[in-house]
């Protein structure tokens, strides 16, 4: 579902993002535009034959209990399917948030405004001042390009922001070098103070955030990053400006906190996120709270007596999410076949509810939300679910080669074909051959 505007750019590279049977073709860049990870799912989809699989069909084992009533809905014509098992894949970012109530003054401003769900082209700010609110992905995507057609670009941010590029350390892509099994070693177990200073002189290496008013107010929570190449340049060109939260709207302006100076403005594009929902289960099936569902291992609801629904790609890793979503549907579908067994609902209960109090740690740091986690653990400990989890210490012995480049170099997915169910015979090449296809 293309629910973010044409133009996007991958924030992950094509080696960290690929399904874990299945490189990127070399050709392809190594951060993917829209249409070329379009293009990308297509040459999957034919590769595994599975556009004859997309479609629902009936149960055959009528007598098994907890199955699904399927409603789907083509062209007004209702038609019920019933299912042994369910997949949500709706994802996250279908939805907008559009906080209205939180920006006094809206309700008089006469000029356009709209959520960043709903942009599709720069050429709407075409000689316009624009005023862009919230500094995520999308803000800081959004104010770059508006900027390079606006008459004025300004960024209204409450918290500030960690700013990546996707160009990293010695030009090599940022989740090549941080995403490895020695950083994440170094992430999850260094003393939070050291963490801390860790992560401060990697962020500031590029440029120092407080310089450009971009520094997150409480630093030492970490939100998601900003990936973005162009932001620290636009910003000593002029081209973009960056202002504290809305205090109030006017007619034809914006009044922000700490500035005593109205800002003229034509375009207000509000880029402040998603809802997650799932209007088609019963508010039990899924309850969502404080940005929080509550499933085990962000996948199974607890409380049902088996497990014949899961939710897939509900979570926000600091990492390519395809991996994770593919992982998610490997586990899920051995938990649905028998394959695999959940704990007692206590146990996945106790731990969903310690997830609530919002104590997912990275770099010895704390997440402003909940629907973060550490990319690597998190795939890891799926895999260990399906016996598919690499074992670097066995390697050493067998394949030292393999085992140095799979902790040392980037976690690329096909770390977890080497073994385990769905094996494939192409993982220690794919891996070995994982920076051949970025430098071509
Ligand atoms: P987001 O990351 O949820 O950011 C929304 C921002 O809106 C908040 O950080 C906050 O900004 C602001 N905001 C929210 N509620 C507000 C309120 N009541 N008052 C004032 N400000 C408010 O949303 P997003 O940028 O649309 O991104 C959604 C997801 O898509 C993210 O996971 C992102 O990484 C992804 N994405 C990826 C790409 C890509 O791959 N290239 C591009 C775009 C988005 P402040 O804290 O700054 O005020």
């Amino acid at each position: 579902r293309p629910s973010l505007y044409p133009s996007v750019i991958s924030n992950t590279s094509k080696e960290m993002s690929a399904f874990s049977d299945f490189p990127f073709p070399e050709h392809f860049p190594v951060f993917l535009p829209n249409a070329l990870l379009l293009d990308y799912l297509r040459r999957y989809a034919e590769r595994f034959s599975l556009r004859e699989h997309i479609s629902i069909r009936k149960s055959p084992d009528f007598a098994t209990t907890e199955q699904w009533n399927v409603i789907t809905e083509t062209g007004g014509m209702q038609t019920l399917h019933i299912c042994d098992a369910v997949m949500v894949c709706s994802g996250n970012m279908s939805e907008p948030s559009l906080p209205l109530q939180s920006f006094p003054g809206i309700e008089r401003f006469r000029g356009q405004y709209f959520h960043s769900r709903q942009y599709k082209h720069p050429d709407v700010f075409q000689g316009k001042r624009v005023l862009v609110v919230g500094m995520g992905n999308s803000g800081v995507d959004i104010a770059v390009e508006a900027s390079r057609v606006a008459a004025k670009v300004t960024i209204s941010t409450t918290r500030g922001a960690w700013l990546l590029s996707r160009v990293f350390e010695h030009g090599y892509p940022w989740d090549m070098v941080l995403n490895t099994r020695f950083m994440s070693l170094i992430k999850t177990n260094l003393p939070a103070p050291l963490s801390w200073w860790l992560m401060n002189y990697k962020v500031n290496r590029w440029f120092n955030h407080e310089n450009y008013g971009l520094q997150p107010e409480k630093s030492w929570q970490v939100r998601e990053p900003v990936l973005n190449d162009d932001l620290p340049s636009y910003i000593l060109t002029g081209r973009i400006t960056v202002k504290p939260g809305v205090k109030e709207f006017k007619d034809n302006s914006v009044l922000f906190h700490s500035c005593p100076e109205e800002e003229p403005i034509d375009i207000i594009v509000f880029c402040t996120g998603y809802i997650i929902s799932f209007p088609f289960l019963e508010e039990s099936e899924v309850r969502v709270e404080n940005k929080h569902a509550s499933l085990y291992k962000y996948v199974f609801p607890t409380h049902l007596q088996k497990p014949t629904l899961a939710v897939l790609g509900l979570i926000k890793p600091l990492g390519a999410i395809m991996p994770v979503a593919e992982m998610q549907a490997r586990w899920v579908s051995r938990v649905f076949k028998g394959l695999c067994q959940l704990p007692s609902q206590s146990v996945m209960e106790k731990e969903v509810n310690e997830k609530k109090k919002n104590q997912v740690q990275w770099f010895g740091l704390t997440f402003d939300e909940v629907l973060k986690t550490e990319w690597l653990v998190y795939l890891d400990t799926l895999a260990s679910f399906i016996g598919a989890k690499p074992s670097v210490l066995g390697l050493l012995f067998t394949d030292p080669w393999l085992a140095l480049t799979i902790f040392f170099g980037p976690c690329s997915p096909y770390q977890f074909r080497l073994g385990g169910p769905g094996r494939w015979v192409g993982a220690r090449q794919a891996i070995l051959t994982q920076w051949d296809r970025v430098l071509k």
